[in-house]
């Protein structure tokens, strides 16, 4: 049944949607969320208060008109609820689904004191796959067309936020990507049972019956250079990534059996769509013993890949308490659910083992006294050293940027740390130091969300299109 008052949120609790068994959660690769109904959608957008200054539209980074888009799912008006939902947001439909929305909107809503905040990130999901099920197509009846085109490097939410922008307002953006399909992070990176592939896939024909080009499987740097791209292209946007792995920095991390994690994830990413050169670069961690290092999404997503694998055990170790984990919650509730353990407050030490990993080290730390700032630091507890069986170490422990040198010899300058420096203002938005370049996302903010990546790279179009004056 359908409710219908102002005061829904009184009648009508929360409801997030429902998980598929654990079963099938811990053996397949597929979302672990079943879709909302109509009815669902409705009642539970409905609850939305419609707040005259609404705070989940400040807090959410690409500033959606969430309590518009709710009203017209309330009211059933799907298509409607689809465009202005693209008005701010190049990928609804996979916010919608990974961004961290307790830190994000949901997190800032009104009825999140004590009623139960409005389920946004499901509403938007539900907007983008139900209109595309339907037959809606982003509307480009009234684009008029320049003579300009943008080269992209990089097919992440970043450049496709750049270049949905950029066709948008009738530049021709041509996406370039090493990798064989589009999405970056989205595709080689965060597994299926949070984002599942075939949503890159639908978005690729979303874009070129757009106008946006994409020109895969093609390495700037490599196969195509960056004065190439200079000379050919009205202006340059750069949306690559960042793709050092941090280390630990303590004995052991090169004995066999330890991996970076993105090298795991994008292994089985390969095997799954098809996409592996060589059954030897598949990591498998079957039948094994997994200790994983980190606290952030990519451990998580480390945990829940292992157990579908079939590891016999997954422990997370983090050198924080729970409070503390950079993740997100729901991921971090997700994989207790379906069989990781955690064990906080622990520091990894030492990989430990005789030619290949047999276990690792960890030290327990608590909360030191409090310094004269009344910052407290962790100290280590004298005599909590323990090892934590394992055959194979996952290290997440975060990434760095990994500027090229032709950045430098194009007059594109990076940081102290390797990021490369596009101001968010002046003179035009995202514009690095070569004033035809343009930057955002992680290379340029360091590692963050999907996200900011999505609004980084939309500015940044914007900042093109002032730069190109059209
Ligand atoms: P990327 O997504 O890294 O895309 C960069 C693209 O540039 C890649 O496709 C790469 O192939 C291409 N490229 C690089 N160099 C070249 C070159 N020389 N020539 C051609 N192409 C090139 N964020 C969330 O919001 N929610 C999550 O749940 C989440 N989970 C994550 C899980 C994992 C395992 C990881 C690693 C990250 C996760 N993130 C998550 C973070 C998020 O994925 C990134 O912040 C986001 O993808 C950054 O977007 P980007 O466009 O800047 O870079
Ligand atoms: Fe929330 Fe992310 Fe959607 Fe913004 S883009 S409304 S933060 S789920």
């Amino acid at each position: 049944t359908r409710l219908n008052n102002d005061f829904q949120f009184l009648d009508v609790g929360r409801k997030d949607p429902t998980k598929k068994d654990l079963e099938t959660r811990r053996h397949k690769f597929v979302e672990i969320y079943q879709p909302f109904t109509k009815d669902e959608v409705a009642n539970q957008a409905h609850r939305c208060l419609a707040c005259g200054n609404p705070y989940c539209e400040w807090k959410c980074p690409v500033h959606n008109f969430i309590p518009n888009w709710l009203k017209l799912i309330s009211e059933g008006n799907i298509f409607e609820a689809a465009e202005l939902s693209h008005q701010t947001n190049s990928l609804p439909e996979v916010c919608g689904r990974v961004c961290p929305q307790d830190r994000l909107c949901e997190g800032a809503c009104t009825l999140n004191d004590g009623f139960g905040a409005v389920t946004i990130g499901n509403a938007e999901k539900y907007i983008t796959d139900t209109a595309f099920a339907m037959g809606w197509k982003p509307d480009m009846s009234k684009v008029v067309w320049t003579d300009k085109k943008v080269a992209v490097i990089g097919a992440g939410p970043a450049g496709i936020g750049c270049a949905d922008v950029l066709v948008r307002n009738g530049v021709k953006p041509v996406v370039f990507d090493k990798y064989p399909e589009i999405g970056g992070l989205l595709t080689f990176g965060i597994p299926e049972f949070k984002l599942e592939k075939s949503v890159m896939s639908r978005r690729r024909k979303v874009f070129e019956e757009m106008g946006v080009e994409f020109r895969l499987n093609t390495e700037v740097g490599k196969d195509i250079t960056l004065e190439q791209l200079l000379r050919d292209y009205d202006a340059v946007f750069m949306g690559m990534g960042t793709y050092n792995y941090m280390k630990g920095g303590f004995p052991g991390e090169d004995l066999p059996g330890v991996y970076d994690a993105l090298p795991f994830l994008v292994s089985n990413v390969n095997r799954n769509l098809g996409f592996e050169k060589s059954p030897e670069d598949f990591i498998s961690v079957k039948g094994k013993r997994i200790v994983v290092l980190g606290g952030g999404d990519t451990a998580m997503d480390c945990n829940r890949t292992s157990i579908r694998q079939g590891a016999t055990s997954v422990t997370c170790a983090y050198r924080r308490d729970e409070d503390n984990m950079p993740g997100s919650k729901r991921e971090v509730a997700n994989a207790k659910e379906e069989g990781v353990q955690f064990l906080f407050n622990r520091q990894p030490v030492e990989v430990v083992g005789n030619g290949k990993v047999e276990g690792v080290k960890v030290v327990t730390t608590q909360l030191g006294e409090p310094d004269a700032k009344g910052r407290r630091s962790p100290v280590v507890v004298p005599g909590s050293e323990e090892i934590l069986p394992a055959d194979v170490v996952l290290i997440a422990f975060g990434f760095r940027p990994s500027p090229q040198p032709w950045f430098e010899t194009n007059g594109v300058k990076t940081n102290d740390w390797g990021g490369v420096i596009a101001p968010e203002h002046q003179p035009f938005k995202f514009q690095t130091s070569n004033p035809k370049v343009f930057a955002g996302g992680d290379m340029v903010r360091g590692s963050d969300l999907v996200v900011t990546a999505i609004w980084e790279g939309r500015e940044a179009a914007q900042g093109i299109l002032d730069y190109l004056n059209v």
